[in-house]
């Protein structure tokens, strides 16, 4: 059975990458008949951000993206909150350590760092905790047995590492860049218990992988360099490993480098889904706040790592799960467009439900509107705006008369015979008695030809009148909606 999970370790809010992360898990699971689990991978206390697990979650949320499996969801394999299955790592280090997997090593940061230090001014500046070094510092490898007895008993600090094997060729296949082999010559004894009582990231994600049933591990490249120690953990514990998909690395719209929040404000486009306010008060904006739609977000995020090998473009949550497959998705590093970005989000708002956008317009108004006046307005604007809220700007003539009128279409437009001629065009609206916005059309129709002139002579300027503005939708609908009174009231204010 296919078991994805999305593990983010609550130190920050969910980055697009993350999101993406959590998308591909979400649609492989749910196109094999798969499960969806979450996993917060909090062993890190250093890094514990707060509230950064109640962003993840909403973030999740918001884009449609609900687990199967989960903190606040239950299911058979939890809890899935790493700091409540504390107990549980330990004795697996343990075993591999009576197995001569692994060892207790006392060596103290301070000494550490001294003795990375003294490798650079001898001209070694990658020194590794390794099979070479090992021998020369303090583990239960080097020491006496009952030594390592007392201090372990003394309750001294220790950590246990991985006796990473010397000089041998790791391969695994992964779904997404093939074979990968490394030589564990350039691995190092990484730690997997630390002494403050908790596994690291790579023991607790292999245990919970085994025994929450992982079968994929779909996850961002970054952890690529990590894969050869998880595959020699579970070849140390005698488990099958899971499959393994490295996601690409999402780059800057021009390519250069990773794309990050600083890039994200810098360039002018969120990375976040939603809001994001650091501990120092620093906002990061997010697709929400923005006003994009959330199927706009995950339709374009979809897309990048993956392309469908078809001309289509606009997929629905569902349709993505229909043609997602992993083997699309693509080795080289995608490219964040933010036109693109806005591109989707303008296919979205065009086929979004009148009342569910003008619901939401009346949230963004301080006065209260009827519902079928806002959904006109909507459906009007709609073609020409990419977020809800420029209705208001570029609409903003639906809500109050015009302040202020369009410079250059009063200096190309309004002429020495328009005055008169508004005053005959405002007389001749305010005699009709059906003002439908197809009679108000006859009706100008039938003006123009009387006095053989063309739409342009009139129909910018009825538009200066009304709106303020050069350009919009129809100036027959945008009549009726004002209904006559006001059309009247606004050209008497703007001939004179
Ligand atoms: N906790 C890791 C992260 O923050 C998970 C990496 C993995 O999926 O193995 O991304």
């Amino acid at each position: 059975a296919v078991r994805v999970r999305f593990a983010p370790s609550p130190t920050g809010p969910l980055h697009m990458g993350g999101v993406r992360t959590a998308l591909y898990n979400y649609l492989f699971a749910k196109k094999n008949n798969g499960t969806f689990i979450l996993r917060l991978e909090d062993t890190d206390q250093t890094r514990f951000v707060p509230g950064a697990f109640e962003y993840i979650m909403d973030a999740l949320a918001w884009c449609g993206i609900s687990p199967d499996e989960g903190p606040g969801v239950g299911g058979e394999y939890g809890p899935y909150i790493q700091s409540e299955r504390k107990a549980m790592y330990l004795p697996y280090a343990e075993q591999l350590v009576a197995e001569g997997k692994a060892y207790y090593a006392f060596d103290t940061a301070e000494s550490l760092t001294e003795m990375r230090e003294r490798a650079k001014t001898m001209k070694m500046p990658n020194w590794q905790y390794n099979a070479v070094t090992r021998n020369s510092m303090q583990n239960s490898l080097t020491l006496p047995a009952d030594e390592v007895e007392k201090r372990i008993a003394n309750g001294d600090a220790y950590v246990i590492r991985f006796k990473m094997p010397r000089n041998v060729d790791v391969r695994f296949e992964d779904i997404v860049r093939g074979w990968v082999v490394v030589n564990t010559n350039n691995l190092d004894d990484k730690v997997l218990f630390k002494s403050d009582g908790m596994p690291t990231y790579h023991l607790a994600n292999i245990v919970d992988d085994h025994t929450m049933k992982i079968s994929h591990v779909i996850r961002g490249e970054e952890w690529l360099p990590s894969a050869p120690l998880h595959v020699l953990l579970y070849e140390a514990f005698g488990w099958d490993a899971p499959q393994f998909a490295h996601l690409p690395l999402l780059l800057r719209p021009d390519g250069n480098g990773k794309l990050s929040k600083r890039d994200g404000d810098r360039l002018g486009f969120p990375v976040f889904p939603t809001n994001w306010t650091t501990a120092e008060g620093e906002l990061f904006s997010g697709y929400r706040e923005q006003g994009y739609l959330p199927q706009a977000f995950i339709n374009m995020l979809a897309f990048l790592g993956w392309n469908p090998g078809t001309p289509q473009e606009l997929f629905s949550l569902e349709e993505l799960v229909q043609a997602f497959t992993l083997e699309r998705v693509g080795k080289a590093g995608a490219k964040f467009d933010a036109d693109k970005t806005k591109w989707y989000q303008q296919q979205y708002l065009r086929a979004a439900d009148k009342t569910v956008l003008a619901k939401e317009l009346q949230t963004l108004l301080d006065t209260q509107y009827e519902l079928s006046f806002l959904e006109e307005i909507v459906e009007m604007m709609k073609e020409r705006a990419t977020f809800l809220k420029d209705m208001l700007v570029e609409g903003d003539y639906f809500f109050a008369a015009p302040t202020s009128y369009d410079d250059k279409t009063v200096r190309k437009k309004w002429k020495d015979n328009t005055t008169p001629l508004m005053e005959e065009w405002l007389e001749r609206l305010s005699s009709l008695e059906d003002f439908s916005a197809e009679n108000i059309e006859v009706a100008f129709k039938a003006f123009l030809e009387e006095k053989e002139l063309g739409i342009g002579a009139v129909l910018p300027n009825f538009r200066l009148l009304l709106t303020g503005k050069g350009m919009g939708p129809s100036m027959f609908s945008i009549a009726n909606l004002l209904g006559k009174e006001e059309c009247v009231a606004r050209m008497e204010v703007g001939i004179k």
